[in-house]
């Protein structure tokens, strides 16, 4: 698409877009009386406004019912995590049965990691990016000293090559053959945080199962950002946070995914509670756990049910939008975003950002700029100027425009404050 650095271009492309009446649905951020421009939906989404009445059903349920909700409720609470399967389902494309709504991201993969992570003197490597989010570094390396061993020679990085900001598909790829007649896991984020990287989860899938290896993914900052296949792709396992792009509110319910190929294997070694154990027997409070077939069988814990009820209707706007309109919306948002920053680059002298986030397909809505000493000047005046966007150090401005509730004019008006920068 050819753009044009205008707000009449800004507005026709808003006024044909077919996602435009989902912005409505949602509560956008005041700065000095006027709507923020929001850029931060890869950090917290923002707040669908359905949530409230959602919030209000559970609440009267539980004040008239109290237990009896569990089973009477309008949402009956026992069941309520399978309210959710179908919405999680089609956002990182799995089957029903492979997905589970439940706990928080970093808790889900410690308790994947448990079933597949199963190292022994053979095979007991870790394969992960480096720069990982912190969580996923803990998780690797406390999982590793668990085992007994030593995160110095279990957990292999794949690191930028000198002078580069992100990692190079063939890089990952190599680095997994290198390693495969140690290898046990392969563990990546699907997006990276922090340079906005989408990983080519395919093809780091295969390539480990080739080498011998299970191959996981955290898609904190691909769930609701790009387009998923996770059955298609035989991904062993995933987990993600629910509070980013799933607009779920903070530290909202997460969700994992198990392949179906191990739906039926009650032989993997889990740590299990009662609400993984066969839901036809879960009340007979028997001795001998019996999991759930599919990635259910993973729960431990009663539903908590203010937090799905929130996640419910955020997935019920994913479902309305589908992924693929989504994702093709976001595609052109950000490159929108990338061209108006390039505007301004060239009319003001002042502005030096290198943009490291790659293009398409290695991109989703995510840009991640990296400044010069002025970087975090630039980033105040911004954020005095409306912009709600995230600062990173030691010189990253992310910003992450998303099709759900972000518009062409919002893009426009970010790059009309860059080019006015003094
Ligand atoms: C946001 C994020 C987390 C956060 O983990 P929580 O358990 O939800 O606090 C973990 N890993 C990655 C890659 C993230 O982006």
């Amino acid at each position: 698409m050819n753009f044009e650095n205008s707000l009449a271009f800004a507005k026709k492309l808003d006024s044909s877009d077919s996602l435009q009446s989902f912005r409505e649905k949602y509560f956008i951020p005041q700065v000095n009386g006027k709507e923020a421009l929001y850029f931060t939906g890869n950090s917290l989404g923002l707040q669908p406004k359905s949530v409230l009445s959602a919030l209000q059903t559970e609440l009267e349920d539980w004040k008239n019912l109290g237990v009896e909700g569990h089973f009477h409720g309008k949402n009956p609470w026992f069941h309520y995590h399978k309210f959710l399967t179908n919405g999680a389902a089609l956002v990182v494309g799995a089957k029903p049965i492979e997905v589970v709504v439940m706990n928080q991201l970093t808790s889900n993969l410690h308790f994947l990691f448990v079933s597949f992570y199963r190292p022994n003197q053979q095979r007991f490597k870790i394969i992960m990016e480096a720069g990982a989010f912190p969580s996923d570094m803990y998780l690797v390396e406390s999982q590793v000293k668990f085992h007994g061993f030593n995160p110095n020679e279990a957990i292999v990085e794949v690191k930028p090559r000198e002078g580069e900001h992100t990692l190079r598909h063939q890089d990952i790829l190599d680095t997994i053959e290198a390693h495969k007649d140690e290898l046990a896991l392969v563990f990546f984020s699907g997006v990276q945080y922090y340079s906005g990287q989408v990983f080519n989860i395919k093809e780091i899938t295969e390539k480990g199962h080739a080498c011998g290896a299970v191959v996981g993914f955290d898609l904190a900052h691909a769930a609701g950002n790009i387009e998923l296949k996770l059955n298609e792709w035989n991904v062993d396992f995933a987990a993600w946070c629910s509070y980013k792009y799933l607009n779920s509110g903070p530290g909202g319910v997460a969700g994992a995914f198990v392949h179906e190929k191990y739906a039926k294997d009650s032989s993997l070694p889990r740590f299990a509670g009662w609400w993984g154990h066969d839901e036809q027997e879960r009340f007979k409070m028997l001795k001998g756990f019996v999991p759930e077939e599919g990635a259910a069988g993973w729960q431990l814990s009663n539903a908590p049910v203010f937090s799905m009820a929130v996640h419910r209707e955020a997935l019920h706007l994913f479902e309305a939008a589908g992924m693929s309109a989504l994702t093709e919306k976001g595609k052109n948002l950000n490159a929108y975003l990338q061209f108006v920053i390039e505007e301004a680059m060239k009319h003001n002298a002042i502005l030096n950002f290198k943009i490291i986030t790659p293009a398409y397909p290695e991109r989703g809505c995510q840009i991640s700029l990296l400044t010069d000493d002025n970087g975090k000047m630039i980033f105040d005046y911004l954020t005095q100027n409306g912009v709600i966007a995230d600062w990173r150090n030691p010189n990253v401005i992310r910003l992450a425009p998303v099709p759900m509730y972000n518009t062409y004019q919002d893009i426009y008006t970010f790059g009309a404050l860059l080019m006015n920068y003094k």
